[in-house]
């Protein structure tokens, strides 16, 4: 019980602008059915976003869908029909794993080789983590 009324008094002691950093919102696809196929026009839109190369991406979000995905100018053209809610969770997925700091959350991050591991390391705090996937 003394536990949580320290909590409490915790919480309230936390100065708001520390309380809600704003998130960055990863962009959601926007994009077309063309006959079988599924066309999503802002794929580098949202890989500059997120300061990714868009073939490592698709290279990411294919895998997990099991589902080709190929550039073709500055779209990626999927061979069937996509659902727009299950990319967006992809790309969700992909940022949480290759983008966010693991430590403070924040999207400014660098990836880069040691060895076999490839480790995140944060512009904005200075954490160093490996990255879990291999894609
Ligand atoms: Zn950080």
């Amino acid at each position: 019980m003394e536990y949580e009324a320290l909590l409490d008094r915790a919480k309230e002691q936390l100065p708001d602008e520390g309380v809600s950093t704003e998130r960055f919102q990863v962009p959601k696809v926007k994009g077309h059915l063309q006959g079988v196929q599924t066309i999503i026009n802002n794929w580098f839109e949202i890989a500059k976003a997120l300061d990714r190369k868009p073939e490592h991406l698709l290279k990411y979000v294919q895998k997990e869908l099991a589902t080709p995905g190929e550039i073709i100018k500055q779209s990626v053209v999927f061979g069937t029909k996509m659902n727009a809610a299950k990319l967006n969770e992809k790309i969700v997925q992909y940022a949480d794993e290759f983008v966010f700091c693991k430590s403070c959350g924040k999207p400014e991050t660098k990836l880069s080789k040691e060895g076999s591991a490839i480790i995140m390391t944060c512009q904005a705090c200075g954490a160093r983590n490996p990255v879990k996937s291999r894609i």
